[in-house]
């Protein structure tokens, strides 16, 4: 089975599978893509809750957060 991870921003306005909260610009949201499975589309609290959203540091020590 394969599947892919794309982390992107909300243009306009989706509604969260994990959650189904609306979730709006500029909020990011995972987009989940697996072999014979409709795509998901989880904000960043589901994407978080489910490990898909990892922190690390950027060369100058910022903290952010980055989609797999
Ligand atoms: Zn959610």
């Amino acid at each position: 089975m394969t599947s892919w991870i794309s982390g992107l921003v909300v243009s306009g306005e989706i509604q969260c599978n994990g959650c189904g909260r609306m979730v709006r610009h500029p909020e990011r949201y995972a987009y989940v893509s697996e072999d014979n499975k409709p795509p998901q589309r989880l904000c960043e609290k589901c994407s978080r809750t489910r490990g898909l959203l990892k922190k690390r540091r950027d060369e100058k020590g910022r903290e952010m957060e980055t989609f797999l």
